[in-house]
């Protein structure tokens, strides 16, 4: 086992893509077997902290005090058999989907940042751009074998309901307590997952690191469509867009079938205009879609259907479509560099991540687009919106100066409390962390946290593991 006690060797694990400065450690532990970690973990009194790729949003990985535990050497991927796969918790999305590239397999989650670690993705349910059709991380995971903090393990699979204790390895039993929480309906990472007659795995998957660790993972995959239809379409107004989006979500049409829906507002487009200096200059807003296409023989008819329905609307004439898969790869690029951009603008000024993750039902999303944009314009407050409009699902990014952070606090607890009205959640896919604690009290109150605290407690009674999130 490799032990790093070092400052400077230490320090890469204090951080994570929210840039929240903060974070202390003592010494940072690499088992390389499970039985080290085990054993480790058996004589352990300090506070623990899962170290995953450190992309995450909410400093969930970042420790308040005493070790961090990094399992960097579990990245093994498996050979995928009849649909699934076998992975270690430390494999890249990256490395995932390369090893599925020669085979007839896919894993839907697109999580737009493919650094992330599968143990990552788990804690924290990550979903992303094609969650609108295909669904979130919970969907995909079949089994994991996890390990409590102190060092007993257990495989948790599909079909063993909260309604039985699980049993692990030293013959102990742990029983779901009786709680009356259940989680929102509407697409959530926010708090533990709860709902009646649920299996274990779930609540273990979005626990944010604080119930066990990931340490072997077995993931459904889905069969590769043959192609993706795929645009960049732009919009002289943000209003045309989402009138847009409202269009497409209701339509008939066979051929309009997409499984992502990604916004781009003016501010967006303006800070990716000086790396895809083509956008069009009219542009203030835009919509990258993807369609899966499962035989080759239905893409031209498709594409066809695609080309006849954007004639219809206000879709501007010099949007994109892809015309190859390394099209494709740009549009991706695309939606990924905007959050990389900003995430590059806070480490370079050295100011924290003030980044909502909030959701709404489909029934207020034009509501909440007017919202955000009367709301934001008045503040005066630099932002920038973009995100996952098909699950009614946006991150504004507030990038205020140095004295206007409270401001932009007060605009962002605003906006909470109507999101809230709403009854939509405070965060669809980051998860809590350490900076969304605030605002998970206001959604679910204090008598839900108590309960959610007696689930914490029937996995960790000392509050060992991830100090800090959550509670
Ligand atoms: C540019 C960019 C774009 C992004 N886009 C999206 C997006 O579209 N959708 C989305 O959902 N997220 C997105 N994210 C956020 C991030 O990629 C995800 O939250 C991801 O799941 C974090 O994975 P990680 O391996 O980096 O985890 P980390 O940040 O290292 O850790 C996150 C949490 O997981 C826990 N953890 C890690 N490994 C384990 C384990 N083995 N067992 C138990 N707990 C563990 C940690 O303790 C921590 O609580 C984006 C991030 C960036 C930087």
């Amino acid at each position: 086992m490799i032990c790093k006690t070092d400052p400077q060797e230490i320090s890469p694990y204090l951080k994570d893509a929210s840039n929240y400065i903060g974070g202390n450690a003592d010494k940072v532990v690499i088992p390389e077997s499970i039985e080290e970690l085990s054993s480790f973990l058996k004589t352990n009194t300090q506070q623990i902290t899962i170290a995953g790729a450190g992309t995450g949003l909410t400093a969930s990985r970042i420790p308040e005090t005493g070790c961090v535990i990094s399992l960097e050497r579990f990245d093994r991927v498996g050979n995928p058999e009849n649909g699934i796969i076998d992975v270690g918790p430390a494999a890249s999305l990256a490395n995932l989907y390369k090893k599925l590239e020669a085979t007839e397999y896919f894993y839907p989650p697109n999580p737009t940042e493919t650094l992330a670690s599968i143990g990552g993705t788990l804690s924290t349910n990550a979903s992303g751009s094609r969650s609108y059709k295909f669904g979130v991380t919970r969907d995909y995971v079949l089994e994991a074998d996890i390990m409590l903090v102190d060092g007993n393990s257990t495989t948790l699979k599909r079909g063993l309901t909260i309604d039985s204790p699980i049993s692990f390895s030293d013959g102990q039993q742990l029983f779901f307590p009786e709680v009356t929480y259940n989680s929102p309906l509407c697409k959530n990472a926010a708090g533990y997952y709860v709902r009646p007659n649920m299996d274990w795995l779930d609540l273990l998957i979005g626990s944010d690191g604080t119930l066990g660790i990931f340490t072997r993972v077995r993931l459904k995959l889905e069969v590769r469509p043959t192609s993706f239809i795929s645009g960049i379409l732009f919009f002289s107004m943000e209003e045309e867009c989402w009138d847009f989006i409202d269009l497409i979500k209701k339509t008939n049409n066979k051929f309009i079938n997409p499984c992502s829906l990604e916004y781009f507002d003016r501010y967006s487009l303006n800070r990716l205009r000086k790396k895809f200096t083509n956008i069009p200059l009219v542009a203030q807003s835009a919509l990258f879609f993807e369609n899966d296409i499962y035989r080759q023989s239905d893409h031209d008819p498709a594409l066809e259907g695609w080309f006849d329905y954007l004639k219809e609307t206000s879709a501007l004439s010099d949007s994109w479509m892809a015309q190859s898969n390394s099209d494709l790869k740009r549009f991706h690029e695309f939606r990924h560099a905007i959050p990389v951009l900003l995430n590059e603008e806070n480490s370079r000024l050295k100011r924290t991540k003030i980044g909502t993750d909030m959701a709404v039902p489909s029934v207020h999303f034009k509501d909440m687009m007017f919202f955000y944009k009367n709301e934001l314009e008045s503040s005066g407050i630099e932002y920038v919106v973009f995100g996952h409009v098909g699950d009614n699902h946006l991150h504004i990014n507030f990038l205020p100066e140095e004295q206007d952070v409270s401001k932009a606090h007060e605009l962002y607890s605003r906006l909470v409390r109507q999101i809230l009205d709403w009854n939509g959640t405070i965060s669809a896919e980051h998860g809590i962390g350490k900076l969304k604690k605030k605002y998970f009290l206001m959604m679910v109150g204090e008598e839900s946290v108590v309960q959610l605290k007696a689930i914490k407690e029937v996995f960790d009674p000392k509050f060992i593991l991830g100090k800090g999130n959550i509670f």
